[in-house]
């Protein structure tokens, strides 16, 4: 195991009701900015809770967050932010809400002249704004990570800091039920790769880590396309263990003291901000790719994740590692998302675009090992026509 330094002070209410939580964990006195995106959580009920938890304080709104927030939105929220002396921030959403109202918190109180700045040249965040978050839709890990992705003009970049970290996060798996199948989908997937990208590396004998991990895909496994068939798809205690391992998938524990990958979000960012195309549908297209051309350099782990993950024991070690990668894709389908770029309309021409923007972004060198090059990237996107 390698050296590591772990804390997670982010505070989880979870369950049915436990929005009103969120009148005890702000202060008193704080004046909220409450943050959100187009307004689902106006039809599914969450507003109304968000309002009655906060009746007691002084809050104000911030909406139209949208998905894979971008700066000439959340820069916005600054006015608001100065008019009214805000100092908490309360995200009410997905993923992108989340991510957003971090950037929000850090820009507020930015000592440099440009706030892209914390994005485009990682420029050190000493100071932001506390936040909190309610979450609406397991597949991230936003509420209780200090990650943070943010676009501008067709730049798709992460920050992170733990001055982001959300102080509390309330996980309710009732307000996850108005979901369209493409979220859940969606989120099951995001967090299924999460798992993926610290757990699919080489082995440092992070035995806690890799059943840790071995677990929750599991959990994914079995419990995801339970959330897609009609008959079970109300069933809040599937809707609750999805969205708790999505929160255990990127909260830290996992990645802890062992080597992580993320090639494949660092790809995938390329294929949302030139195509639009859905944070964990890029991810769904990339990963069998990466597992196909990172084979060898993964060998080990693989075998490991097709013997304990899919019970795998017969054939031989390739025959084993064919089959894992199969059916990991044949999961992907079956929570309804594309394993390649032909299903989003995607050519070899396209790939060349992928690539020179890898490149113009400084994605040079990605993977555990750093090994990961532009031409190493060109072999996965290829492997996913
Ligand atoms: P999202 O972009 O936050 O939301 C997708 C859509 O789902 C939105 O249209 C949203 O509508 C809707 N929605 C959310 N909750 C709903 C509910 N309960 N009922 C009905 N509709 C609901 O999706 P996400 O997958 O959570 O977030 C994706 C973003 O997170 C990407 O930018 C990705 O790069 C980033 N990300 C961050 C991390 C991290 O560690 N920070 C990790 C992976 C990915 P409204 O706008 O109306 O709410
Ligand atoms: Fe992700």
């Amino acid at each position: 195991m390698l050296n590591f330094t772990f804390q997670n002070p982010t505070r989880i209410h979870f369950g049915e009701g436990q929005i009103k939580a969120v009148a005890k964990e702000i202060p008193a006195n704080a004046k909220v900015l409450v943050t959100y995106g187009g307004g689902s959580i106006k039809s599914n009920g969450v507003y109304d809770q968000v309002v009655e938890a906060l009746k007691d304080h002084s809050w104000f709104e911030f909406s139209g967050i949208e998905p894979n927030p971008s700066y000439d939105t959340l820069i916005k929220a600054q006015a608001l932010i100065e008019q009214h002396d805000i100092d908490y921030l309360l995200a009410v959403g997905g993923g992108s809400v989340i991510d957003g109202t971090k950037f929000i918190a850090a820009a507020a109180l930015f000592e440099g002249d440009d706030p892209w700045d914390i994005v485009a040249k990682q420029a050190p965040i000493k100071q932001a704004l506390p936040m909190g978050a309610v979450l609406t839709l397991p597949a991230t890990g936003s509420e209780s990570n200090g990650g943070s992705v943010v676009t501008r003009d067709g730049c798709k970049l992460p920050f992170g800091s733990p001055l982001v970290r959300p102080q509390f996060a309330v996980l309710d798996p009732q307000v996850t039920l108005s979901l369209s199948d493409r979220q859940i989908g969606n989120g099951v997937v995001d967090a299924f790769i999460h798992i993926m990208e610290q757990y699919l590396t080489y082995s440092v004998n992070g035995k806690v880590q890799d059943r840790f991990s071995e677990g929750l895909l599991q959990t994914l496994i079995e419990e995801g396309p339970k959330a897609l068939a009609s008959e079970t798809k109300e069933d809040l205690e599937i809707r609750s263990n999805i969205m708790w391992s999505a929160t255990m998938a990127l909260n830290g524990l996992i990645g802890a003291g062992v080597p992580q990958d993320w090639s494949t979000h660092m790809i995938g960012h390329e294929l949302t901000a030139a195509y639009g195309i859905d944070h964990a549908r890029t991810l769904s297209i990339v990963l069998p790719g990466v597992m196909k051309v990172r084979r060898e350099q993964k060998r080990e782990k693989l075998l490991q994740y097709a013997e304990r993950v899919w019970q795998i024991t017969d054939g031989d070690d390739d025959a084993r590692i064919d089959l894992a990668i199969t059916k990991t894709e044949q999961f992907f389908s079956q929570m309804q998302v594309p394993v390649r770029l032909s299903e989003v309309d995607l050519t070899e021409k396209d790939v060349d675009t992928l690539i020179k923007n890898l490149t113009l972004h400084g994605m040079t060198t990605l993977g555990e090992q750093g090994e990961i090059t532009p031409e190493i990237s060109r072999e996965i996107l290829m492997q996913a026509l």
